[in-house]
Order: C-alpha cells, then structure tokens, then sequence
C-alpha cells in the first residue's frame, strides 16, 4: 500500500473532519517520525504535545508491553493497582488533590464542570471563560471555548457560560456575581496563540473566586505534565487552583485525561454522579505513571527549561535576521512565534525540508518539541526554518 493508497482508503471510509497533510506517518522515535515512504521528519510539534517525552519512549513502551500482558482493561466496579498510584503520584506532584481518570482533555474539562456544578449552591451555575481559550470539542468543552469559529454550525450551545477577554482584570470583576461556579482558563492558552496569563490575573481569579465561594479551574491539558518546566503551569504562579484538567502529555502517547480536586471538593463526586467506563484503565495508567517516572529519572523538567531558554535564544537569532518575526513568547518548551504575516506557508515548506512545526491562530508557529530535545536537534529545527524563511516571497 502506497501513500496514494490509504489517502484514497482514507477519502472513500474515514469522515473528513480534519485537514490532513499528505503523509503516512509509520514510525516514530524520540524526535523523528518516518513517512510511508521513507522519509524522516523532525518533529517539533509531536502529537500535539501528546508524546512530550518523545515519539515511543521505551520505558512507555515497555510499561504497556508489561501491563498488557497482565491486565489490560478494567473497570471501575473494582480496584486496580495502577490508578491507585498515578492518583498519588499526581497528587504529589500537584496540591494534594484527589484524581479521576477519563480519556481526553475534553472530557477532563466535562469533568471538572460538572464537579464545579455539583459541589456549588443551586443558584451558582455560571462558568466565566477567557476568549481565544482552547478546551475541547465535547458539547460543554466547546461551549466553554470561547472562539466563535468552533461554534459555528453548531448552536445554541450549553447556557450558563459568561465570556472575558483573557488577561482582562476589569472585566473579570465586572462578569463576576453570586451566580458563578467557576472560572476556568488555561494558564498560558497554546491553541490560543501561546499566551501566558499575567501573575496579577492569576491573583485576581483566585481573589474573586475566595470571596464569591467559586471554584478556580484551570485547564492544564496542554500546559501540564512537564511542557512549562515545571510539572504544572499554575506553579510558575503563586496562585493555587481548586481543579485542574489534563490529559495530552500524561500517558506519553496513551489516551488518558484527568481531573485532580482539591479533596473537600472532590467529595461532591459520590457514587452515582459522574464515571468513565475507560477512565483509569490500567494500560493507560501504567503508561502514564512510566511517564511520570521517565521524567523524574531523566531530570526533564531541567531540561526543559534549558533546552526551552537555548530555543528561544536561537530564535531570537531569526528575529534579528526576519522583520516577519514581530517577538517570541513562551514557557519551557512551549513557544510561541508571533509573526507578522500567516503561517500556514510557512509550515508546508518546513514540512518539505523534513521539519514539523505548527501554526496556530494563522500567524503564531508554535515551536512545542518534546522534553528529550537535544541542542543539535534545536539547531537543526532553527536551522531549517531559517533556510524556509530565507526563501522570502511569496510567504
Ligand atoms: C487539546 C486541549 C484540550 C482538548 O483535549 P482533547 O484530548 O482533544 O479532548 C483541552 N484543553 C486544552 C488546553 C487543550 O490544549
């Protein structure tokens, strides 16, 4: 079977719900992925932050390989082993919460509506959210996005969600009431543009929310795990969320979502009120908490803050030599090129030349490589895009 092939497999028996690029992809490594036809890539944007230890890290692989030889799927009738101690290892690694597992950031995001919801008074039922916010595709997920775009077609949506600029404190005070549950944001948006939230809108959140009795959600699906430097985006703060969500990075290419309470809200969620059938299946587990193990072993999370600080000077580089580069932003390995023109172009060339980047919000590259980087791959990547953007027109 050629690339042809399955493209054609693909237009004739798969819903074409996604603009995909032209390629097979048929293995992966580290940072590489090779293509039906051989061709290797060098992926700085890998799964959409999913694989952030790298594409297939062996002691991912071989945790599967083991736990599924064991015990493959159980459900949530009985105790397991696996979800006892990733709950536990998230929870040290976080504000002492207590977890519950489901399989995508969407649904970690339903999660922790539906526990803000539920642990509120009946008259608190209104959800602040920030514009240019990504959470997901799920009904309430989308509704909580705040872009018109990923409503279009689909309304009227879930009632009950107020919308804020991000970064905005005055219209924080002024959408705040007696009405509200929770205010979720991400801490730095990634769909959104690779945005951080300012320390002063961190504060003001938790403020409002301590003396409104609202619960202050932040949606780490992308910024969790390790993609900042830290293990969680908020510790860069010195705010403390009730709730976070995550999911992408967590299983190391596994399919798991989680939501992590603080326990006094945690208890809302009582037998009867919320579940997953996948949710904290083994596999899954047993894959994130060798994620989670790697990490430590390997001391990624230094390295991502070098390999994060080493990026963004070698873009900086760009910068000076690029006038379509307006400035860099980020945090850790989550970086963001804000240009002066869209990216879409740009993106398909590096493509050609064997480097993967994203583009997002038409005029921001995000630059998001896995936390095993390595400066000649940095070096590579900067090199290939400097060759693209030294193409000039038509860009
Ligand atoms: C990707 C993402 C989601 C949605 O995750 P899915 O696994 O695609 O459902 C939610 N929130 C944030 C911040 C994300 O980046």
């Amino acid at each position: 079977m050629n690339t042809q092939d399955v493209i054609a497999m693909f237009d004739e028996y798969v819903i074409g719900n996604y603009g995909r690029l032209p390629r097979v992809i048929t293995k992966g490594q580290g940072n590489r992925l090779w293509d039906l036809d051989g061709k290797e890539i060098l992926d700085m944007f890998p799964g959409w932050a999913v694989s952030g230890i790298g594409h297939c890290h062996p002691k991912v692989v071989q945790a599967i390989c083991a736990q599924a030889g064991e015990l493959l799927h159980m459900d949530n009738t009985f105790y397991n082993v696996p979800q006892g101690r990733l709950a536990k290892l998230l929870s040290e690694r976080a504000f002492g919460g207590k977890c519950f597992f489901c399989n995508s950031g969407a649904e970690s995001v339903e999660a922790a509506l539906k526990l803000a919801r539920r642990h509120s008074a009946k008259e608190k039922y209104k959800f602040i959210t920030a514009e240019r916010g990504f959470h997901g595709r799920t009904f309430a997920a989308v509704t909580a996005t705040a872009q018109p775009k990923y409503h279009d077609g689909f309304l009227p949506m879930l009632p009950g969600f107020v919308y804020v600029p991000y970064n905005d404190i005055d219209a924080l005070h002024e959408a705040f009431s007696e009405e509200v549950a929770a205010v979720m944001i991400e801490p730095i948006q990634g769909e959104g543009g690779v945005r951080a939230a300012s320390p002063e809108y961190m504060q003001t959140i938790r403020d409002l929310c301590d003396e409104h009795g609202a619960v202050m959600i932040l949606d780490e699906v992308q910024t969790g795990l390790g993609r900042t430097g830290r293990w969680f985006g908020y510790q860069h703060y010195d705010v403390t969320p009730d709730i976070i969500t995550m999911a992408k990075a967590l299983g190391g290419g596994a399919a798991i979502g989680a939501m992590m309470a603080r326990p006094e809200i945690a208890a809302s969620l009582v037998p009867g009120t919320h579940a997953s059938t996948f949710g904290g299946n083994p596999l899954a587990c047993a894959a994130a908490i060798a994620v989670i193990e790697a990490i430590e072993e390997a001391h990624l999370l230094d390295n991502t803050i070098k390999m994060g600080d080493y990026a963004r000077q070698k873009l900086e580089t760009l910068k000076e030599k690029y006038p379509i580069i307006d400035h860099i932003r980020g945090q850790g390995l989550m970086i963001g090129i804000q240009l002066t023109t869209p990216g879409a172009e740009i993106v398909s060339r590096c493509l050609d030349k064997g480097l993967r980047i994203n583009c997002t919000q038409e005029t921001v590259l995000r630059f998001m490589p896995s936390m095993i980087v390595t400066p000649e791959e940095l070096d590579q990547a900067v090199a290939i895009l400097d060759e693209v953007l030294g193409q000039g027109e038509p860009l």
